[in-house]
């Protein structure tokens, strides 16, 4: 009986220990290898224009295959790969979690740069290049938490996917749009995970650690406003001159202060967090907004001094926030310019605002693996000023967040877009645990 049980104890022992073992990853190798990953993907430029992918795809079906996880691979138009793996579930049902990100990113101006945009160069804590955050940085995070799923054998009730696109730096036509235009039924998900959200020290109030989970984005408007006018010669004014019209329109455009509707999830974010910051993100994300993004007019290249064209153009970028429809916005963008002499063209509209719910698995367990990491973290819900992938999902009834589980500087979400983008290296690792722990919670059985 004794030697029976010691048997047994011996051999559940040996049963049990490979298994708490592997349920342990090392977060520093994890660490290491992803920021050589990072390093290695920024390396790979895939500035959009052009947008071509087809190396960064290479490197990514490389990197899943060499772990054994099947990889599908689409292209939408050449250069426009698309990457997706599946961590198989149980089939019990639930529908798959999708993580998302982009492949590609805007263009840099090397001359601009003091580290080379593709160099991926470690310096201050930080990884700089363009995309380290916007989003191969965010990106990776994805992978490694997708990674460590597959390495520690997690059994899955659902299916994990990862998918990695083309195209959202120009709109997403090529990428996440034509995904699920054409092959929906390979995703089909619950839940979305894309960029959006992070966590900040500054960015949302100074001084007060704030994790915002992006439920909904602001609706885009992109409009071209015309004048016409008669055309002259620029010694003799007259009142119908284009210009005219356009400049004093487009200043009453501005003149007055935007529309501060109210809206549900600042509401939320605004109690959890206090007042929020005075920047150019808060302040976005709290009211519709108006940018002029170019101004075109002159007759000939370059433009003749002495002629009065006979048209002024302007495009803008509105974001509209939720409860404001579009023929609601254009009116008031009508009304705002107060001249007959102008017409407003809608040159895109974005999908109307849905906000996801966050009383759903995953967004608690993203919340409550952050709050395990930050007792004393902020967790809310938040808007984003700028449009995701992630989006178009929710008009599809799908739970979409957008969100980076790291923590990062005002000054390192600032830095998306700009000449010295960067992402704080020390965020890599706690955020790929935060992300690990909160997909394990949703998807594992
Ligand atoms: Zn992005």
């Amino acid at each position: 009986m004794r030697m029976l049980a010691r048997f047994c104890m011996a051999t559940s022992l040996l049963l049990i220990a490979p298994r708490l073992f592997a349920q342990t990853p090392d977060w520093k190798q994890i660490e290491s290898e992803a920021l050589t990953t990072l390093q290695a993907y920024v390396r790979i430029n895939t500035s959009n224009p052009p947008g071509d992918v087809t190396r960064a795809a290479d490197f990514l079906v490389d990197l899943l295959k060499r772990e054994g996880i099947e990889v599908k691979r689409y292209e939408s138009a050449p250069g426009r790969s698309i990457v997706l793996a599946r961590l198989k579930g149980s089939g019990s049902g639930a529908k798959a979690l999708l993580l998302e990100h982009h492949m590609d990113v805007v263009a840099a101006d090397a001359s601009r740069w003091v580290r080379g945009p593709f160099a991926a160069e470690i310096a201050d804590g930080k990884l700089w290049g363009r995309g380290a955050m916007d989003m191969k940085g965010i990106g990776v995070t994805q992978i490694y938490a997708f990674l460590l799923l597959h390495r520690l054998k997690v059994p899955l009730a659902r299916a994990v996917i990862l998918l990695a696109v083309p195209d959202e730096e120009v709109g997403g036509a090529l990428g996440a749009q034509w995904m699920r235009a054409n092959h929906y039924d390979e995703l089909d998900p619950e839940y979305v995970l894309d960029e959006g959200g992070f966590g900040s020290r500054d960015m949302f109030t100074p001084g007060k650690l704030v994790f915002g989970i992006s439920v909904a984005e602001k609706k885009i408007m992109w409009l071209r406003v015309r004048a016409e006018g008669v055309a002259g010669h620029g010694s003799q004014p007259h009142p119908m001159n284009p210009n005219d019209h356009l400049m004093r329109a487009l200043n009453r455009l501005l003149s007055e202060p935007m529309p501060a509707g109210r809206f549900a999830v600042i509401e939320t974010m605004k109690a959890r967090i206090g007042p929020l910051a005075d920047n150019k993100f808060n302040n976005a994300i709290q009211q519709s907004t108006i940018s002029i993004t170019s101004l075109r007019s002159g007759v000939g290249d370059p433009p003749r001094a002495n002629v009065i064209p006979s048209v002024a153009e302007a495009t803008i970028d509105c974001r509209v926030l939720p409860g404001t429809s579009a023929a609601q916005w254009i009116k008031e963008v009508e009304r705002r310019l107060a001249d007959q002499t102008i017409k407003i063209e809608v040159i895109y509209e974005g999908d109307d605002p849905v906000v996801t719910p966050q009383d759903t698995r995953f967004y608690r367990a993203l919340e409550s693996a952050v709050k395990r990491h930050h007792p004393d973290a902020v967790v809310t819900p938040m808007v984003v000023p700028y449009g995701t992938d992630a989006n178009g999902f929710r008009a599809k009834g799908v739970n979409s967040y957008g969100f980076f589980p790291g923590i990062a500087s005002a000054a390192a979400i600032g830095s998306m877009h700009g000449d010295a983008e960067f992402i704080p290296t020390d965020a890599i690792a706690p955020a790929i645990q935060i992300l690990f722990e909160a997909l394990r919670e949703t998807v594992a059985k």
